[in-house]
C-alpha cells in the first residue's frame, strides 16, 4: 500500500522524537515543501520522480518555525549516523550473567522491550514483521546475519528462505541441528527492496543484538557476510581480510565467513565457507556426521 508523503512525514518526525530532537526549523532556500520531501526521500530511500512532494499541515508547521534561530539546514536533514563501533565497545560486558534457566525468559523480555518498535526508518519501509531471532537459548553456537528478507519479513523468523535452507545445510554438515543454534540479524526489520542496512538503522538496532548476545553468551559466534562482520566488529575490511582467523565479540570468539545468499550466487565459493566452519567445528569439538 503507498504511504502518502505526509504520513511519512510526520512517522519521520515522530522517529526523530524517539531519538531526542524536538525542534524543528528552517531559513532561507529550499523552500519547506522541498526540505519536507527531501527528508522524507533520505528517511525512506524513495526516488524524487516516485513520490510527489505536497503541502501538508505538518509542512506549514515547519514554515511557522522561529526565524531567530541560527541555522542553514534543517536538523533533519541531518539523521544521527554513529561511527562505526565494535560490539565490544558500545557497552561494557554484563557485571553478572544470566543463568541457563533464566535465558528464554530473559530474551522474551528483549523482545518485549522492542514491542512494535519505530525507533528507526525501517519501521515506516513496508516492515511486516520485526525478526527477533531464534533458536537455543544457551545455544553455544550463534550465526548473525544482516537483516531479514522477504520470507523473514513475512513469518518472523530469521534465515527461513533460500539462504535459510542453505544455512541450514550448512548447520547440519558441522553436525548439529538448527535448533541447537541461535541465529539473529544485525538489524530486525527487513530493509526495503533488500537493500543493506543503513548505519542508522543498524546502530539504532545494534543495542538489541547486543543484549541477545550478552544474555545466550555463546563460545563462538559466526559473522555471514561483511554487514555482520562489519558492525560486529566495528571495522570496514574486506572479508577476505577477516576470514581464516579468530576475532573476539563480548566474550565470545567470532569467526567470519561468507553470508549464504552470496553462497547461493557463486556456489563455487562454498569450499572456502566450509573451511571457515570447520575452524569452528575443530573450536568447538565437533564432527561433521558421517556420509551415508
Ligand atoms: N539474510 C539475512 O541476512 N538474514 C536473514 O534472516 C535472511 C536472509
Amino acid at each position: 500500500m503507498a504511504v502518502e508523503p505526509e504520513q511519512q512525514l510526520r512517522a519521520y518526525v515522530e522517529y526523530l522524537r524517539d531519538l531526542g530532537v524536538h525542534d524543528f526549523y528552517r531559513q532561507g532556500e529550499p523552500s519547506a515543501a522541498e526540505v519536507a520531501g527531501d527528508a522524507v526521500r533520505v528517511a525512506l530511500d524513495i526516488s524524487v520522480e516516485s513520490q510527489p512532494v505536497v503541502e501538508s499541515p505538518v509542512v506549514e508547521e515547519l514554515k511557522e518555525a522561529p526565524p531567530s534561530r541560527p541555522s542553514t539546514r534543517p536538523v533533519f536533514l541531518e539523521p544521527p549516523i554513529a561511527k562505526l563501533v565494535s560490539f565490544d565497545d558500545l557497552a561494557p560486558l554484563p557485571e553478572s550473567r544470566v543463568a541457563p534457566p533464566h535465558k528464554a525468559d530473559a530474551l522474551v523480555a528483549i523482545q518485549e522491550e522492542i514491542g512494535d518498535c519505530t525507533r528507526c526508518p525501517l519501521a515506516y519501509a513496508g516492515r511486516r514483521k520485526i525478526v527477533f531471532g531464534d533458536g537455543d537459548a544457551n545455544a553455544r553456537l550463534m550465526f548473525v546475519g544482516e537483516g531479514p528478507g522477504a520470507d523473514e519479513d513475512i513469518q518472523g523468523l530469521p534465515f527461513v528462505g533460500k539462504a535459510g535452507q542453505l544455512l541450514n545445510n550448512m548447520i547440519a554438515a558441522m553436525g548439529i541441528k538448527r535448533e541447537q543454534v541461535y541465529i539473529a540479524n544485525i538489524v530486525k526489520c527487513r530493509p526495503p527492496n533488500n537493500r543493506t542496512p543503513e548505519p542508522v538503522e543498524a546502530n539504532t538496532c545494534d543495542q538489541f543484538l547486543l543484549q541477545q548476545i550478552d544474555v545466550v553468551q555463546p563460545e563462538v559466534i559466526v559473522a555471514l557476510g561483511s554487514t555482520a562482520a562489519t558492525y560486529l566488529l566495528g571495522v570496514k575490511q574486506s572479508l577476505s581480510g577477516l576470514r581464516g582467523r579468530w576475532h573476539r565479540c563480548r566474550g565470545a570468539k567470532l569467526a567470519v565467513t561468507y553470508h549464504p545468499a552470496y553462497l547461493l550466487r557463486d556456489p563455487g565459493m562454498k569450499a572456502e565457507a566450509w573451511k571457515d566452519l570447520q575452524m569452528v567445528m575443530k573450536e568447538m569439538g565437533l564432527k561433521a556426521p558421517a556420509k551415508g
